[in-house]
């Protein structure tokens, strides 16, 4: 079976990998779909990301869908032939952490496709993926595309549950790729009244309009397209910042309203901030990483037609073009989520 692994930047290759037998509580997994999302980026453009770096060859790829091809000893509840979101995170389940009910802060965490330890943890790109059953999440009703989006919807439905109490907010949201669009999907669902998107790119904001944006800001055409909003010290209840760009934080902080939230989701690496305006306008800010139980959520806010996440899957190209793939997924002019075919 062939897998998509990373050796250096720019250097991705279709390679041969061993097929495993799924042991007990595990299943075998037919790979139907997996979307590339950025950190995967981050590898295949730079080799890393800061201080993480590619130090051996590593399988990519953390959002993925497939068919159930064949069940482990004591499996119950999936049958061959069901197809699965698979969810990439793995905590160990026994440390302080995961015992504490914060599993994504797990100290043993081996989240599919990650370079952070050494060795590295192997990614879910590949033909046939063993993973256990209780990664597996029934997703019928729903396309492999759609179910191989729970990955990134997880992670803002965690941001959205890290926001608080959504019914009536104002909501701004900065940075508009896939996890800032499907902000403004969760943040709806959660009850937000109005919620505003912005960033730089004018094709970006149509897919934040595609999803329910009320309004949108171009901030490449109008530089201080946030500045009205800070009169009488703020407007917005909620800042969704998913850019990770210092100038979008600074300024989604000028037009929060006093007691506002912050919740910081793009990963920029280190930013000074406004501390006199957090201060003076008693705000919280929040980080927000990864998911766990949001992954199955996920998986049913879409089956039940509440989150329609079709709209931000732009390309989808066979394995055999996985290197093409990297390639339109990396141009944020043409692509928004670009996903794999593997069968
Ligand atoms: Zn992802
Ligand atoms: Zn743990």
């Amino acid at each position: 079976m062939k897998a998509i692994v990373i050796h250096a930047a720019k250097d991705l290759r279709l390679e041969d990998s061993a097929v495993e037998a799924p042991g007990p509580g595990q299943v075998e997994i037919r790979l139907a779909t997996g979307g590339i999302c950025g950190s995967d980026l981050h590898y295949y453009n730079h080799g890393g990301f800061g201080a993480v770096r590619l130090k051996e060859p590593m399988i990519l790829g953390h959002e993925v869908s497939g068919h159930v091809a064949s069940l482990g000893e004591g499996v119950s509840g999936l049958a061959v032939g069901d197809l699965v979101a698979v969810s990439p995170s793995r905590p160990c389940g026994a440390c302080d952490y995961c015992l504490k009910g914060l599993p994504n802060h797990c100290f043993n965490m081996r989240f599919y496709g990650s370079a952070m330890p050494f060795p590295h943890i192997q990614g879910a790109f590949r033909e046939r993926l063993v993973a256990k059953a209780a990664q597996c999440v029934k997703a019928d009703g729903l396309s492999a595309c759609e179910a191989a989006m729970a990955e990134p919807l997880a992670v803002t439905l965690h941001a959205t549950r890290r926001a608080g109490e959504m019914l009536g907010k104002r909501v701004l949201v900065t940075g508009c790729g896939p996890i800032g669009t499907l902000s403004i999907l969760a943040a709806r669902r959660a009850g937000a009244a109005e919620i505003v998107a912005a960033d730089l790119s004018e094709r970006a904001l149509g897919f934040a309009r595609a999803v329910g944006a009320d309004r949108t800001i171009n901030l490449s055409e109008d530089r201080d397209g946030l500045v009205p909003f800070s009169a009488n010290k703020g407007y917005f209840d909620v800042l969704y910042e998913c850019s990770g760009a210092q100038p979008a934080l600074v300024a989604g902080i000028q037009a929060l309203r006093p007691r506002g939230d912050i919740v910081q989701l793009g990963l920029g690496g280190e930013m000074s901030l406004p501390m006199m305006a957090i201060t003076a306008k008693e705000l919280d800010l929040r980080g927000s990483f990864r998911f766990h139980e949001e992954f199955a959520i996920a998986v049913k806010l879409m089956q039940g037609g509440f989150i329609d996440v079709k709209p931000l899957i732009t390309h989808t190209l066979p394995l055999a073009d996985a290197l093409q793939a990297f390639e339109i997924a990396s141009d944020k002019s043409q692509s928004m989520k670009t996903q794999i075919a593997f069968s």
